[in-house]
């Protein structure tokens, strides 16, 4: 249960932004902040695709996205979109066919701007399109692609320029009564990423897609991501956020909710709270929660897990968790229900039993959920 009322400290106050949807996904307004992930198989490998797609689903996405780079992948598009369990959106970039073939095939969502594809009449095609089936558009306004006229009146890449980039798609849309739109302006730098963001957050009240662009490996990624979405997030900015990492999608899904589950802002499994360990340790703490991270991947109930290796601080975490375990000596550790000790496990038995009462614990919270709805 959220305690904010009494921790004003922990307060995030969210940028109100118009609500749109991605499918069946509200994205912006007081919607939850949708994860996103991008496939990395050929979108013509429909069999590989759509695995991804569900592996990305059962690790938390929301919302996948699928590049449409020829013909063959738009005709792909439709029975990757009839296969996925989550809204799909199509990636397309200068082809307006693209666009328009993606939105025939049942996309959710375009990732297209409006500028860079063609003249006014293929603009209002690719509008009309979306229009028809239903389909929600992002402008993605990308520092490494930004538009030659605004390269040369600010001469490199700036927030200046990027936010202009995007009012001027925004306006596009506008222009043709198109509204259900949402955007992102991503930069692989985390100052440029981060200034541009709030700069197109106070001009538009459009839904924001946040990204750090091209983050790099999993854990060079992670951290940038984690600083730069973090911060925006922390500001209340941002609708849904894609964390940009080369590493498998699962992976990105995996730390867009951690980075929002650090900030209260989403809750999903079971959130580990371990200590590092050291010489005090009455068990091997990393091996433990290595292998609990794996054994609970499948708890969706959002609940909270104390692994901590001696007496030093794990009463005190324990008290602010569903379930603990600290070490203590002779082998064995005391686990704790609902913040109190309850009974002694010996340290070789500790993995099956910490995972039946974490089971035990996410029955038991779900059907209070339940009952309560
Ligand atoms: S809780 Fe104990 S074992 Fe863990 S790091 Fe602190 S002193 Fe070391």
């Amino acid at each position: 249960m959220s305690l904010n009322h009494v921790r004003p400290w922990r307060n995030i106050y969210r940028r109100k932004s118009r609500q749109i949807m991605v499918g069946d996904v509200a994205v912006g307004g007081d919607a939850p902040i949708a994860v996103q992930t991008m496939t990395n198989t050929l979108t013509t490998d429909v069999a590989a695709t759509v695995a991804q797609v569900q592996a990305a689903a059962d690790a938390g996405a929301d919302i996948v996205r699928v590049s449409v780079p020829d013909e063959a992948s738009s005709k792909a598009l439709k029975e990757i979109v009839r296969e996925s369990p989550v809204p799909i959106v199509a990636d397309i970039h200068f082809h307006y066919r693209r666009g328009i073939e993606a939105a025939e095939a049942g996309a959710a969502c375009l990732r297209i701007n409006p500028g860079n594809i063609g003249d006014e009449k293929r603009v209002k095609e690719v509008i009309k399109a979306a229009r028809d089936h239903n389909c929600s558009i992002r402008i993605g306004v990308n520092a490494g692609s930004l538009e030659k006229h605004l390269l040369e009146k600010y001469g490199e890449p700036c927030p200046e320029a990027m936010v202009e980039s995007g009012l001027e798609h925004i306006r596009i849309l506008q222009d043709n009564d198109f509204h259900e739109f949402k955007i992102s302006v991503k930069a692989s730098d985390v100052f440029l990423s981060a200034a541009a963001y709030q700069g197109i957050a106070e001009a538009t009240d459009a839904p924001i897609h946040l990204g750090i662009t091209e983050a790099g490996g999993l854990v060079s990624g992670t951290i940038k991501s984690a600083i730069g979405l973090g911060n925006l997030l922390w500001m209340g900015i941002g609708d849904t956020i894609r964390v940009s990492l080369s590493a498998d999608p699962v992976e990105e899904v995996k730390v867009g909710y951690e980075i929002l589950k650090s900030l209260g802002l989403r809750h999903r499994g079971v959130n580990i709270i371990s200590c590092p360990s050291c010489a005090r340790q009455g068990f091997d703490v990393i091996k433990t929660v290595e292998a609990l991270e794996q054994r609970l991947e499948h708890i969706k109930t959002p609940m909270s897990l104390s692994i901590i290796g001696c007496v030093v601080n794990g009463p005190g975490e324990a008290l602010m968790t569903d379930v603990g375990f600290t070490g203590g000596g002779a082998g064995s550790g005391m686990v704790y229900l609902a913040g109190k000790a309850s009974h002694k496990m010996s340290n070789d038995q500790m993995i099956d039993h910490i995972v039946e009462e974490v089971e035990k614990k996410a029955a038991e919270l779900d059907a209070t959920a339940e009952a309560a709805e």
